[in-house]
């Protein structure tokens, strides 16, 4: 069976939920390899969380040379990996860096690149949204070694134990490579909830929340629920929430297991962004809001009664 390369996507080491999910797509393509572009201190500790989603294989890159570059190098290490073992399929989280390593990855070694999937099926076939959500198609790739990013939240992780044996790959990274350099950076300001495009739940309040004081609503609800807070971009446009929490098509793509969009109107732009959502809750006081069109679950009334009264009921569970 062809191997499956996985691009490990972690911060300083620490496995991020997604790369899971990608394990447990591999697992239907091929056999899963894991690849940790990292520090090779880390590579061990990295193997073993990897190992128990499926991965046969873990190649350590250490990344002493490349740290602080950004893309570039660690598209070249992976080519030079993906020339070496000749994978069936190489799997990328979908967000900025990993769309980024794909693409130059899907040049250097001329092949087919398919970008935000949020499904693969056993013979490489995706599903997509396409245009601002209004059409979901399959495709595949048909030239070379399939590069597919995958949106976080497309697949449930599954444990299923691999042998997960380390490998260090030396891989060569040239000058011209080291095109970009991270001089500064300042640490994200911590939350304390999980990240937007990565949380099971989500929690979104648009418009009809009314002020940036009454998105506490929003926040004490995502709170209980231990949920992200995400946000349309009428109330980001009006200063209530900075752009990074905007979900659309000018703003993130969320695919969660469950999306709850709170005072949102429904507009074809933020749909873009959340309509793949697992399961969808709207709350709205308009019985004719188009966001009802694709909702799975919908309370008409204002937000300011319903998500407190809702708050109070999760709280006490
Ligand atoms: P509105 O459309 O004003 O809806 C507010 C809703 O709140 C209404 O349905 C109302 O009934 C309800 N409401 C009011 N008060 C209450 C209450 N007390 N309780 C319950 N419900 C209440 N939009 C995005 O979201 N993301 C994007 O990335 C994005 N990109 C765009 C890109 C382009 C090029 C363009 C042209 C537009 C884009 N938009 C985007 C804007 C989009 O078209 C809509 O204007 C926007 O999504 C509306 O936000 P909203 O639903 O919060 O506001």
């Amino acid at each position: 069976m062809s191997e499956v390369l996985v691009l490990v996507d972690h911060v300083d080491g620490a496995v991020k939920k997604p790369t899971y999910e990608l394990l447990t797509i591999a697992k239907r393509l091929g056999e899963p390899s894991a690849v940790f572009i990292g520090a090779a201190a880390q590579g061990a500790e990295v193997a073993e969380k990897v190992k128990a989603y499926g991965a046969e294989k873990v190649y350590v890159v250490d990344d002493a040379s490349i740290k602080g570059y950004l893309v570039a190098p660690k598209a070249e290490a992976l080519q030079q990996l993906a020339q070496q073992v000749s994978p069936a399929a190489i799997l990328i989280t979908s967000g900025a860096e990993g769309k980024e390593v794909a693409a130059r990855l899907a040049i250097k070694l001329e092949s087919g690149l398919i970008t935000d999937a949020v499904d693969v099926a056993d013979d490489a076939t995706t599903t997509q949204s396409v245009f601002a959500g209004n059409y979901t198609v399959q495709a595949k790739v048909t030239k070379g070694t399939p590069i597919i990013t995958v949106k976080p939240n497309s697949a449930a992780p599954q444990e299923a134990p691999g042998a997960g044996v380390v490998e260090e790959f030396g891989a060569t990274v040239s000058e011209g490579a080291k095109t970009a350099q991270i001089v500064a950076s300042q640490p994200r300001q911590a939350t304390g909830r999980p990240e937007l495009t990565e949380a099971a739940i989500v929690v979104s309040g648009g418009r009809g929340v009314g002020s940036e004081e009454s998105f506490a609503v929003i926040e004490a609800l995502a709170d209980s629920l231990g949920a992200a807070v995400g946000a349309s971009r009428a109330a980001v446009d009006a200063g209530w929430r900075p752009h990074s929490y905007q979900i659309g098509q000018t703003g993130k793509t969320v695919s969660p297991q469950l999306y709850m969009a709170n005072g949102i109107s429904g507009a074809i732009q933020h749909r873009a962004g959340m309509q793949t959502s697992k399961t969808i809750v709207a709350v709205n006081k308009d019985e004719e809001a188009p966001i009802f069109e694709l909702v799975d679950f919908g309370v008409v009334g204002d937000l300011h009664t319903v998500l407190p009264a809702l708050t109070e009921q999760v709280t006490q569970r």
